[in-house]
Parts: C-alpha cells; structure tokens; sequence
C-alpha cells in the first residue's frame, strides 16, 4: 500500500530548527508522534540518526501497551529517551465527559485541541466492541437527517486527535492492562464528520489501528463510511484496504440530492461504481459493502422506495443496513413506524439481500449521534438559523429542550 502525503517531513523539518543568532533562544517545535503511522515514524527516527526498528518499539508502547511516557519505555536506552524529550511529545486529547448508558454504550465527549468538542462512541454487543471515531469537528455536507451537519463544519481533526480517540477508550476499558475487560475489536468511520474530506489524517489513523505492533484490528472490522465523495473513494484502495460503508439513504437521485446533496455533484450510478472499483481492488475482493439507509417516516419508508432500492443494488455487492432515524429537535423528520420498517426489511429479505437493523442504543444517554457536541460547539449559530427556518416555514415554535 501506498502512503498519503508525508506531510512528517514538514514537521521534522520544523522541529529541527535552530536559533541562528548566539544569543536568541532556541525555538524547538516538537513531533507529536501519537498521530505518526508505522512508516512515518521510521521517517521521524531516521531523522534524528536513529534507527528504523526504534519505530516498531515507539509504536508498540504508545499502541498496544499505552504508555505516553517516553520515561517508561524501558527498552529504549537512557540517550534516545532524553532525545524524545527534547524532539517530540506524546500529547492527547482530553476526555471531558463520558456517559454510560444501561446498555454497556459508552460515550465520551472529547476535546480536541483549540477547544472543539467531538464525540466517540463504544457500543458492546456479545464479544465485539464497535468504536465509533469521528473525523471532522462538525460536518460541511449538511444531510438533512443529521445533527452534525445542521452545526456546520469548523475543521479536520489531526490524525492524533483521529488515533487519540480509540487511545483514549482503549484506556478507558483497561484494553492496554492485562485483564482487558472489554477490548475493541471492530472500528467504524463514522461519527462526526465526512472521513474522505479528511483523507490523509483518516488514513493515516486507520493503518495504525490495523498494525499488528499498534492495535491489530484485522481490515475486515476498520470500516470507512462516505456520503459519496466520489475521487477521494477512487484514491482510497491505493492507500487501505478496510470495509467500506455507503450512507446511501435514497434510490433515486432526486430523493437522495434532498438528503445528501453531495448527490448534486457525486449522483448515484457515479457513487456505486466508484464503491464497486474499490472493492475490486481489494486483495480480497469478495466483500461486501454495507449500504446505509436511514428509514424517515413517510421520507424514504414506502414500499415503492424498497422495490426500488432492490432494484438499484441488484448487481452490487452489498449488505443493507436499515437505520431508524432518531429524531432531534432541529429536523422534522419522524421515525420510521416498527410496522413499515418490518415489511421494508421483509421485502429486501425476499429479494435476496442481507439486510440488519441498527437498533437503538444508549438511549438513555443521548438521543441523536452528534447532539451533545453540538450543544459544546455550535458557535456559528448556523442551527438557530435552521430553527428560524423552521420556525417561519411552519409557524410553529420549535422549543429548545433545558
Ligand atoms: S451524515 Fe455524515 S456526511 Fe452527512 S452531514 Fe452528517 S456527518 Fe456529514
């Protein structure tokens, strides 16, 4: 595989500035290594005249043993570890909440640095842990269905704030002691934020995820889910080979350019094919991809929109995955009834798909995915503009719940 943009080399470039005036001071800007894949940290240590297998070590102790302590990396000679102290640092994110629902879901609400607020959620189910990442802090797609995209996009994470997330629940959990009581073994794409808009700090953090001396999480569970920014997919399978996701939503493309207006500029037919291209470039190439689908009452929910959907995906390789829409309180859509999702299921079912329902969870701690940090971060105001939107079209007043 391919690597995205060595964009180390500018940092170590950085990093190893000098005063060039005797007297001045010395302006050192150190390497954060947490966000460095395997092949970027063979970079950083040639850099400084180390060897490459120190970066196999470095990533060891950081990925599968969680220590952020240069101090405490004890086969790494007294000499190298005082370099590290002058050259990089090992900085995360902050947890500044986490809430536990009923159900064993777990939701941390994280603050990234500059201030922003993202949110990452652990949901257990049997002996997999699903840890779902986000990448951006908000979203510039704007789907109509979803919380993030009404708070507007403030800006990429970093590929340590993106790694930082699965660093910080693994801690959570006890993953990196010896007990382990929960463990992560399957990672989604698919919290806050367009992950393909986000290219190289997503990819950066999925092949650390899947290395064997970081988190080892087999490519079969690291799974990335696009709206459908159709070039950046077609890059995709020169850099990772992990599952795909399509949040799909509708099976025409006047429908879906109302849900997921990137479908203006990326429609359907131009979206499958890309999705199918990729997964013909995997070495493996008889997985599936998972189609997303958020079921809105009286929206996308008739029959005439499952025969359709059936139709559309007839020669795609693909596993559908029905999505009841949570309701939030900036957006009139209504969920979808349990008897009109049970016969859109049955329908694809006798059509020959796989198909699953995502079932709620963690209600008790949130309602809508994005929700809680959107409260922390809306400083654009833009979902008090939607509200006003709401408001003048319906005349109705849209109160805010306390
Ligand atoms: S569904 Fe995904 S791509 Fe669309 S606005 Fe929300 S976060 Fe962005």
């Amino acid at each position: 595989m391919a690597e995205p943009s060595l964009a180390v080399d500018a940092a170590l470039n950085i990093q190893s500035a000098r005063d060039s005036a005797a007297e001045a001071p010395t302006v050192v800007l150190k390497v954060n290594l947490l966000g460095l894949n395997h092949q970027k940290l063979v970079s950083f240590f040639e850099s400084i005249g180390e060897k490459k297998f120190r970066a196999a070590q470095v990533l060891k102790w950081i990925h599968q043993l969680g220590v952020i302590d240069f101090d405490a990396m004890t086969n790494i000679s007294k000499g190298l570890r005082e370099k590290l102290k002058r050259t990089a640092t090992l900085e995360l994110p902050e947890i500044i909440q986490q809430l536990d629902s009923k159900d064993g879901t777990r939701k941390f609400l994280i603050r990234e640095s500059g201030g922003s607020v993202i949110e990452t959620v652990y949901i257990p189910e049997g002996n997999r842990g699903t840890l779902c990442v986000s990448s951006q802090v908000g979203c510039a797609l704007d789907c109509s269905f979803c919380m993030t995209g009404k708070q507007g996009f403030s800006r990429d994470l970093d590929a340590f704030e993106i790694i930082g997330q699965v660093w910080l629940a693994a801690k959570s959990f006890g993953q990196f002691g010896e007990d382990r009581p929960r463990k992560i073994t399957n990672v989604v794409m698919m919290g806050m934020g367009e992950p393909l808009l986000n290219f190289d700090n997503v990819v950066d953090s999925m092949n650390i995820m899947m290395h064997d001396n970081a988190y080892g999480i087999s490519k079969r569970r690291v799974t990335l889910s696009t709206s459908g920014v159709v070039p950046a997919l077609d890059r995709l399978g020169d850099y990772t080979d992990c599952c795909l996701a399509i949040s799909l939503h509708a099976a025409n493309d006047e429908l879906r350019n109302e849900l997921v207006p990137i479908n203006k500029k990326y429609p359907i037919a131009m979206l499958l094919e890309s999705a199918q291209r990729y997964i013909e470039k995997t070495p493996d190439n008889r997985r599936k991809i998972t189609i997303e689908y958020t079921l809105i009452d009286h929206v996308n929910d008739r029959m005439e929109h499952a025969v359709e959907l059936a139709d559309l995906l007839r020669d795609v390789p693909v596993k559908i995955n029905l999505i009841p829409f949570n309701p939030f309180n900036l957006s009139n859509y209504k969920r979808v009834s349990n008897n009109q999702l049970h016969r859109f299921r049955d329908y694809l079912i006798e059509q020959g798909y796989i198909v699953t329902v995502r079932t709620t969870r963690g209600d008790d701690i949130d309602a809508a995915c994005g929700q809680l940090a959107g409260q922390v971060n809306d400083r654009t105001r833009r979902s008090e503009r939607y509200k006003a939107k709401f408001e003048e079209e319906q005349a109705i007043k849209i109160i805010t719940p306390e």
